[in-house]
């Protein structure tokens, strides 16, 4: 716990559950602020003792909500001085499957939703001459497993936002960047683990395709998020940063071989133990 954005007014969407919550009380454990907007439009049982967070209803797909939450914000805060855009839903179908609507529900809420809160808080950040807008993306805009065509072209989209946005609004003083978590335990992916009957498997494999050998937790991806929103990284505007445990930096290999790479990293680690 410490000071770095004391005296500074956060928003977070999405910000009632898995990432977006861990964001949120990172935020405020900083001495922030922190409105969160969300669907509920309140706080979870176990959020409402926290203090500094404030929960206001919110659907990003929804300029009018859109317009209305930023005004309630900077009429009981003041102003707004770090965007981090959270809120998003996951697709998993095949192109075949996918209707026309679901298309444009994931585009709305992972894409439009992005582009409305920027456009609606960068007026303010303008006026104040400062101010750190910071998108969850995903390695989904750069790789994408199966099934995830909408997905993966929205968090594209958010990366193509991301850069648009450091060069047009960079001469008023406003950063924007991205961090693009990899797989991260939250209830977004956990139907995913669930389409296989033996879980646990699931879980040992999934661990074993990051170099780091596990998966990520949500406040992983919230401290990356408070070093992009504060000064500590003030030289730092358009990036996507990978936070992953390497797994997008491991080219995959046939698995008859991976599976001799892992045993000899097995024999290694056992002949590498020392003799009790
Ligand atoms: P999650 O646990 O499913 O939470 C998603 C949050 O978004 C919920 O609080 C939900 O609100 C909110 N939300 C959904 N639609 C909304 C709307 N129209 N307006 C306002 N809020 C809305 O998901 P998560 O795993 O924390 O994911 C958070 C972000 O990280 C997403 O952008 C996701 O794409 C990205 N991400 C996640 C992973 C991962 O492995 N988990 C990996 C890469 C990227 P309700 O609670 O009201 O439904």
């Amino acid at each position: 716990m410490g000071n770095r954005l004391s005296g500074k007014v956060a928003v977070v969407t999405g910000g009632n559950r898995g990432i977006g919550r861990a964001i949120a009380e990172r935020l405020a454990d900083e001495e922030a602020m922190v409105a969160v907007g969300d669907l509920l439009g309140g706080p979870s049982p176990s959020l409402s003792s926290v203090e500094r967070l404030t929960f206001k209803s919110l659907d990003v797909t929804k300029e009018a909500s859109v317009r209305e939450f930023i005004d309630e914000v900077l009429q009981q805060f003041g102003s707004i001085d770090v965007l981090v855009n959270n809120a998003g839903i996951i697709l998993h179908k095949s192109i075949d499957e996918q209707t026309v609507e679901d298309w444009d529900r994931l585009m709305a809420v992972n894409l439009r939703g992005p582009f409305l809160m920027a456009k609606y808080v960068a007026p303010e950040m303008r006026r104040a001459g400062s101010g750190t807008i910071v998108n969850i993306g995903s390695v989904e805009g750069f790789m994408v497993n199966p099934w995830h065509t909408a997905y993966a072209a929205a968090k594209a989209g958010v990366h193509g936002l991301t850069l648009g946005l450091a060069v047009d609004l960079g001469p008023d003083g406003v950063r924007c960047n991205t961090v693009c978590p990899g797989w991260i335990e939250t209830d977004l992916n956990r139907a995913y683990v669930e389409l296989h009957p033996d879980r646990s498997l699931v879980e040992r494999e999934l661990a074993q395709v990051h170099p780091v050998g596990r998966i990520g937790s949500p406040n992983e991806i919230a401290n990356a998020v408070l070093w992009l929103a504060s000064d500590e990284s003030s030289f730092v505007s358009g990036e996507m940063i990978a936070v992953d445990g390497a797994r997008t930096k491991k080219i995959s290999l046939p698995s008859i071989l991976d599976e001799e790479y892992r045993a000899s990293l097995q024999r290694l680690s056992t002949r590498s133990k020392p003799a009790l």
